[in-house]
């Protein structure tokens, strides 16, 4: 089994860099529980820990020794930049073993591809992480919090989807990481529903006046009911959102949990 560590950086009484309103400790968080459920959900033959799941404080030496107590095979630190300049840069301990920049540069590379922003290199630094850590360690530092363009990518849901997709098919890449032959649903989706009708004739007609107010919906079978479903979230204020906008164009709408 591939052990993969995620250590979110910094956390409770240390925000890390702070900036247009972001904290790094909160999308430091965000990204590595995204990763964690990305790998959890989509691969097989790979365990993850994180060094913290909440807002909390956790020393640089607890962080190494969680992972080094656990033999993790790599260690992976995120982090958001600060302090002028823009886009992506990987770190490794300035030791640079051979195969810790190995693992940097195919990393590196397959998170560059998708991230599309500036490329700042493939570095190295005498960071606690890296220095404490006995397996191959990388520091990801994820755009910077300080530089409007970067703090308005770091404020989208889908943008930060996206960096932690990123750290997914690096680590995919870099220790081959087969996926799961049938990915299972998202747990906990948000659906948007409008309506639940024995006849299908009946869902038919909502559906269609929700097309025409410019939505996609489509009819899902339930225990022997047709469900006009608008959409579905992994994000419960996201559903919300929608439910109360169909509402308000005189449609009845909820937000059910499956
Ligand atoms: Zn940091």
């Amino acid at each position: 089994m591939v052990k993969l560590f995620i250590d979110p950086g910094h956390g409770g009484t240390d925000p890390g860099a702070v900036g247009h309103g972001l904290q790094e400790k909160a999308l430091t968080l965000e990204i590595g529980r995204q990763i964690r459920d990305i790998l959890l959900r989509e691969y097989v033959g790979v365990g993850v820990k994180m060094s913290r799941t909440t807002d909390v404080f956790l020393p640089l030496t607890e962080r190494t020794r969680l992972a080094n107590q656990w033999g993790a095979t790599y260690f992976v630190s995120i982090h958001i930049n600060a302090g002028g300049g823009s886009g992506f840069e990987t770190f490794v301990h300035s030791s640079r073993r051979t195969q810790t920049v190995k693992l940097q540069s195919v990393m590196h590379d397959e998170m560059m591809t998708r991230l599309q922003v500036a490329d700042r290199g493939q570095k190295a630094a005498d960071f606690a992480v890296l220095r404490g850590t006995k397996m191959p360690a990388i520091l990801t530092e994820n755009l910077f919090i300080d530089r409007t363009t970067d703090a308005h990518k770091l404020k989208s849901g889908a943008f930060l989807r996206l960096v932690a997709e990123a750290h997914v098919f690096g680590l995919a890449q870099a220790f081959q990481l087969q996926k799961k032959s049938v990915i299972p649903s998202q747990n906990s989706m948000y659906r948007v529903q409008s309506g639940s009708f024995e006849v299908m004739k009946n869902a038919n007609q909502v559906k269609k006046k929700i097309e025409e107010a410019g939505y996609s919906p489509f009819i899902r079978l339930e225990n022997g009911l047709h469900k006009v479903q608008v959409g579905a979230f992994s994000n419960q204020s996201n559903a919300e959102s929608l439910a109360a906008e169909l509402r308000k164009k005189g449609f009845t709408a909820g937000v059910f949990r499956s």
